[in-house]
């Protein structure tokens, strides 16, 4: 069994949680190390890694406001704004799949 272990993140020095559920998910795909960093810095980090970009404005498919993408919107896309892109990301709980597996790619590449 997994407990929620705090950890602290090499980037801010903030402690951060690696819960019971990631922790079992890594063990699941053989992952050897824990997470360096908190769910911000490798959020930041992801953002940095992307460089400057070029910003839209489209029309967001949920809320009729205005959507900021780093993509040139496409006809057959829904595009969201900022708000409401989150809300659906907070759904997905591929997301902490997609965290772990880059992790772990980091971790062979240092
Ligand atoms: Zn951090
Ligand atoms: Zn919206």
């Amino acid at each position: 069994m997994f407990e929620d272990k705090t950890l602290v993140c090499v980037e801010c020095g903030e402690e951060f949680i690696f819960s019971a559920g990631d922790q079992e998910f890594y063990a699941e795909r053989g992952f050897q190390n824990e997470p360096k960093r908190c769910k911000a810095c490798r959020d930041a980090r992801k953002n940095a890694s992307r460089g400057e970009r070029e910003w839209f404005e489209a029309t967001c498919d949920e809320c009729g406001g205005i959507a900021k993408v780093p993509f040139k919107p496409r006809e057959d896309r829904p595009v969201y704004c900022s708000e409401c892109f989150a809300k659906k990301q907070a759904a997905a709980a591929a997301d902490t799949v997609a965290d772990a597996a880059e992790e772990a790619v980091e971790e062979a590449a240092e």
